[in-house]
């Protein structure tokens, strides 16, 4: 049996999703120095998955990091197969019979929800239902957020959590210059939020924000960021948390929190509150949610380890729009095993597992995916750099027989499925920054995928 990755025999791969986990694992494949035919497959026309959905329109820097994705998708050894998805345009078995190995990186897009009364009411939203609308996620696109309320409640204490409440607060011809998309920025200009709360369980030395995203809300035009002293104090264990490798972000976190709350206590600008130690306990209203309670939380425990328990007091604030922003999880591909605590996929060292820890025979996750939603762009290089040399290590053992890219064009015209090809997508991307040039914006993103596939064709 020769062993894949030669002239004769390439190494034929399928990478599910062409988010940052996906591409990053094409490359390492890309670099290992054998023969390889790489497939990406993506359920929407578009690729890039969070980058373009997820990361906020005005972070549009951060966006940059598709110009070495596209690199890697016009490498000939790789095609794109957009406008395909898996579990449902072909199914696991499918695919598995086609390759040599399937990396599977489809990200974790879900949303965890908090689980207390009321949270049903309209006006209560998973954040990443806004993120989704207000950059131009098909599925998102038609949802409503009523911002005539003149008070938003955001629940969460990491980056999506202060990015809503940063496009909330920005100033509209901000926006107006980035690539939002058209529905979000005429509503956006309606807005009559006045008020913000940004609400979390826990202290400042355990949030997650970042220090450059906390920091970007003490310089919203019009808007004041007001944090009371005492939600900056620190029991001991807090204390030492701030010396801990863990806790990177929360020394900085804390000086600017500090300085936050140095502000006169109201100078006129509107409100943007952060609540620490404050845990959302029931929301209430009728028809809709019209208020949060929320009950204060004791930290306790070791440096590292501590948790947080309710302490009994309540506070209730008015809330109009609610938007959580408290985990996302992924959702489970019919044919393959499905964590479903973690919200993942169950793995070891890459390999996915059974239910039984019995190891699938060529089939891999990366990114979030596989461990969960964590960590910035790049992380998901150095994880997918891992699943890829797993895999690498496995190619002697996987079976050298495979039909590959052929197999799966002939499947997918027999299906009569429309192929977005990376080609396509560049057409995509031309027609939307024509779009947008006509506005003085970078792009006018499509946010049907109808729109999709007649602009790819066009
Ligand atoms: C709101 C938000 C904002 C963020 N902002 C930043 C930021 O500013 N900076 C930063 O560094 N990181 C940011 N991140 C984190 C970053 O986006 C993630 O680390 C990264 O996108 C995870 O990559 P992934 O490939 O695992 O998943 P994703 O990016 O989600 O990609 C998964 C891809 O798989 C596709 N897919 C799913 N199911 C299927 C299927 N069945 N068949 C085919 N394709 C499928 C999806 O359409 C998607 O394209 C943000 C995350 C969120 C949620």
């Amino acid at each position: 049996m020769a062993i894949p990755g030669t002239e004769s025999h390439p190494l034929r791969v399928a990478i599910v999703g062409s988010g940052p986990g996906g591409f990053y694992a094409a490359e390492a494949l890309l670099e290992s120095g054998l023969q390889v035919e790489i497939d990406l497959i993506e359920r929407l026309p578009v690729p890039y998955g969070l980058v373009r959905f997820g990361v906020a329109p005005d972070h549009a820097k951060l966006k940059s990091v598709t110009a070495v994705f596209a690199r890697i998708a016009e490498d000939p050894r790789l095609r794109f197969f957009g406008n395909v998805e898996v579990g449902h345009d072909l199914s696991v078995q499918q695919l598995g019979a086609l390759y040599h190995a399937v990396v599977v990186a489809t990200g974790a897009a879900g949303d965890r929800r908090l689980g207390i009364a009321g949270e049903h009411l309209p006006g209560v939203h998973a954040a990443g239902d806004f993120v989704g609308w207000y950059n131009g996620r098909p599925e998102c696109a038609d949802l409503e957020f009523d911002l005539d309320q003149e008070v938003a409640v955001v629940i969460g204490q990491g980056n999506v959590a202060i990015d809503v409440c940063r496009i909330l607060a920005s100033p509209i011809d901000a926006l107006r210059r980035t690539d939002i998309a058209a529905h979000a920025l005429d509503a956006l200009a309606r807005s009559r939020v006045r008020e913000i709360h940004l609400v979390g369980r826990r202290g400042p030395v355990q949030a997650k924000f970042t220090p450059k995203e906390l920091r970007e809300l003490g310089a919203l035009p019009g808007w004041q960021p007001r944090v009371t002293p005492d939600a900056l104090q620190l029991n001991v264990a807090s204390q030492t948390e701030l010396t801990l490798p863990g806790f990177v972000h929360a020394a900085r976190n804390l000086d600017i929190l500090r300085g936050f709350a140095q502000s006169p206590a109201d100078d006129g600008r509107r409100p943007l509150h952060l609540h620490f130690h404050r845990a959302p306990v029931a929301l209430s209203g009728e028809p809709r949610v019209e208020r949060i309670e929320l009950e204060a939380q004791a930290l306790s425990g070791d440096a590292g380890a501590q948790s947080a328990t309710p302490t009994g007091e309540r506070l209730s604030l008015p809330a109009g729009l609610v938007l959580r922003s408290v985990g996302y999880r992924g959702t489970p591909l019919p044919g393959l095993p499905f964590d479903l605590v973690r919200g993942a996929l169950p793995h070891r060292d890459g390999r996915l597992v059974d239910t039984a820890g019995k190891v699938l025979c060529g089939w891999y996750a990366t990114g979030w995916i596989k461990r969960g939603p964590s960590g910035v762009i790049g992380t998901n290089r150095a994880d997918s750099v891992d699943t890829v040399a797993t895999l690498l290590a496995d190619v002697a053992a996987l079976d050298a027989v495979k039909a590959g890219r052929a197999g799966l064009c002939a499947l997918l015209a027999a299906g009569g499925q429309r192929v977005v090809d990376f080609t396509g997508w560049k057409v995509i991307e031309r027609a939307e920054i024509e779009r947008g040039r006509r506005d003085g914006k970078p792009a006018e993103k499509f946010v049907r995928i109808d729109d999709m596939l007649a602009a790819a064709t066009a």
